[in-house]
């Protein structure tokens, strides 16, 4: 049974978010303040729901910490619509995922469900990926440049092992949200551009003698991984 933690200090959305996730099996904690949040953070949960508007703590630095507590759990954030900044500040400390509020319970339960079916283990007996110097190793879980390891947020690593399946190739943002994501996107895809921006930076090569593939952004359609001698 999957663990679940909802960081969430409104009664009425705790209350709903937490009745409807234990109706669909889930294991539920509800913590209401960021601190609480911290305290739990040591459980082995394997998502966690976080509302960033916290009475107590700064919701950012609840994710990041939460973050680096959990590295293995799915960390989707809750933010108003309006706070645009929230949602890429948040991406980029860690979460993999948000949605906005107000929340719409069957959007989440799609999101919680599609999340946690994506386990780590299917890739068990697929080869490394190879890229030039980059290499992906998808029955461990990791990447590296030049022979140097390269550390990658879960999705971040989704996101690169798809890409890397077919460099040279172009690949539409519906299919990396459907296949890194969910099939059932129904928001922005703000996500996949910080992810892409994250990989970038990762993948951004100091040494001359060991350039890095690039991932080339196509307008209006999606990302491309580059060999790097292209
Ligand atoms: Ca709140």
């Amino acid at each position: 049974m999957s663990r679940l933690l909802v960081v969430e200090d409104d009664e009425t959305i705790g209350t709903a978010l937490e009745s409807s996730l234990r109706l669909q099996g889930y294991e539920v904690s509800w913590e209401r303040t960021g601190r609480g949040a911290l305290r739990r953070a040591v459980g082995g949960f394997d998502f966690v729901l976080l509302d960033l508007g916290l009475p107590d703590l700064d919701g950012i630095e609840v994710c990041r910490r939460l973050r680096a507590a959990m590295p293995s759990a799915v960390l989707v954030i809750l933010t108003a619509r309006s706070e645009e900044m929230d949602v890429i500040v948040g991406l980029e400390a860690g979460a993999d995922d948000y949605l906005t509020k107000p929340v719409r319970l069957r959007e989440l339960l799609a999101r919680v469900g599609a999340h946690l079916r994506r386990g780590p283990a299917t890739a068990a007996n697929r080869p490394a990926i190879t890229v030039g110097p980059l290499r992906v190793d998808l029955a461990r879980r990791r990447v590296s440049l030049g022979g140097e390891e390269i550390f990658l947020r879960a999705k971040e690593f989704d996101l690169l092992a798809r890409l890397a399946e077919e460099p040279g190739i172009a690949v539409s943002r519906d299919t990396l949200m459907a296949e890194v994501w969910d099939a059932r996107w129904y928001g922005s895809t703000k996500t996949l551009d910080v992810h892409i921006a994250a990989l970038r930076r990762k993948l951004s090569s100091p040494a001359e003698e060991c350039p890095a593939p690039r991932i080339s952004t196509l307008r209006g359609h999606g990302y491309r991984l580059e060999h790097p001698q292209d």
